[in-house]
C-alpha cells in the first residue's frame, strides 16, 4: 500500500473512532481530502484509495490540477472539487465554473459574483458561509453576529445552494478550547436552522482537531497534512 493510501486508512479510522465516541451515525461525517500544494499524482493516488472529494485553496493551482486529473482519469470519473481558500473577486469566475462546492464565502458581493458566473446547465454551486469564530482580525469569515442575516441573503440567490457553515478556529492544542470554538459554530448552525435555513453541512475540523470537531457535530472534516504530508509554505499566489 502506498503512503497516501495508508494515511487515508488511518484518517478514516480516526474519523470512525470519533464518530463512535460521539455516538453518532457511522456515515454522518464526510472526509474532504485537502490536496492544495500537492500534485495531481497525489490526488490520483488518493482517488485510487477510494477518495472522491478534494479541497483546494489557490485558484490557478487548482484549475491546472483539475485539468490534469480529469485528463488522467477520463471524463467518466467525476471527482468533487471544493474551494476552501480566500476568494478574490476577480477569481470568482473560474471558481464558479470549475468547482462543485465553495466553503469560504464570507460576503454578499462574492456570493453574487459566484451566482452570476455559475454556468447555466450546471447544478447549483454548493456554498458554505465562512464564519470567523476565533475573532482573529487576520482571518476571513463573517462575524458571528452578522452570519445569519448574510445566510438568508445568500440562500435567496439563484445558482447557489447554501449548504452550511465553515470555520477555521484559532489553532490550539487545548482540546477543551478546540471544542468550545467548534461548539460556537454548531450553535450558530442550530440557530440558523431554527430560523428556517435548510442547512445540512457543518464544515469544521482539520488534521489536528478533527476529533474535537466531530464531538461537536461536524459533518465534514477538511484534512490535508494527515493524508498528504507536510506542506511547503505557499506565499506567491493570492497576494496581488
Ligand atoms: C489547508 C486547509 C485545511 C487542511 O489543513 P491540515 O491541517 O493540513 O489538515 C483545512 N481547511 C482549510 C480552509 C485549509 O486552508
Amino acid at each position: 500500500m502506498g503512503a497516501i493510501a495508508k494515511a487515508m486508512q488511518d484518517v478514516r479510522q480516526r474519523i470512525a473512532a470519533a464518530v463512535a465516541t460521539a455516538q453518532r451515525a457511522p456515515d454522518s461525517v464526510r472526509l474532504l481530502a485537502v490536496s492544495k500544494t500537492f500534485p495531481a499524482a497525489a490526488v490520483i493516488e488518493a482517488h485510487q484509495a477510494g477518495q472522491t472529494a478534494f479541497g483546494e485553496s489557490y485558484v490557478q493551482e487548482a484549475v491546472a490540477k483539475i485539468a490534469e486529473v480529469s485528463a488522467a482519469l477520463g471524463a467518466h470519473t467525476a471527482l468533487e472539487w471544493h474551494f476552501i481558500g480566500p476568494i478574490q473577486s476577480n477569481k470568482t469566475r473560474p471558481i464558479a465554473e470549475q468547482f462543485d462546492w465553495v466553503h469560504s464565502v464570507d460576503r454578499l458581493k462574492i456570493a453574487e459574483r459566484l451566482a452570476a458566473a455559475r454556468p447555466a446547465g450546471r447544478p447549483p454551486l454548493n456554498v458554505c458561509l465562512q464564519v470567523n469564530i476565533g475573532d482573529e482580525a487576520s482571518k476571513g469569515g463573517v462575524a458571528p453576529d452578522e452570519a445569519i442575516a448574510l445566510a438568508h441573503r445568500i440562500a435567496a440567490l439563484p445558482g447557489l445552494w447554501l449548504r452550511g457553515l465553515m470555520a477555521i478556529p484559532r489553532p490550539t492544542t487545548d482540546v477543551a478550547e478546540q471544542r468550545a470554538q467548534f461548539r460556537q459554530l454548531r450553535e450558530l448552525f442550530d440557530r440558523a436552522r431554527a430560523e428556517g435555513l435548510a442547512l445540512d453541512t457543518l464544515s469544521m475540523g482539520m488534521s489536528d482537531d478533527l476529533e474535537a470537531a466531530i464531538m461537536e457535530g461536524s459533518t465534514l472534516v477538511r484534512v490535508g497534512s494527515a493524508i498528504f504530508g507536510a506542506r511547503a509554505k505557499k506565499t506567491t499566489e493570492g497576494k496581488t
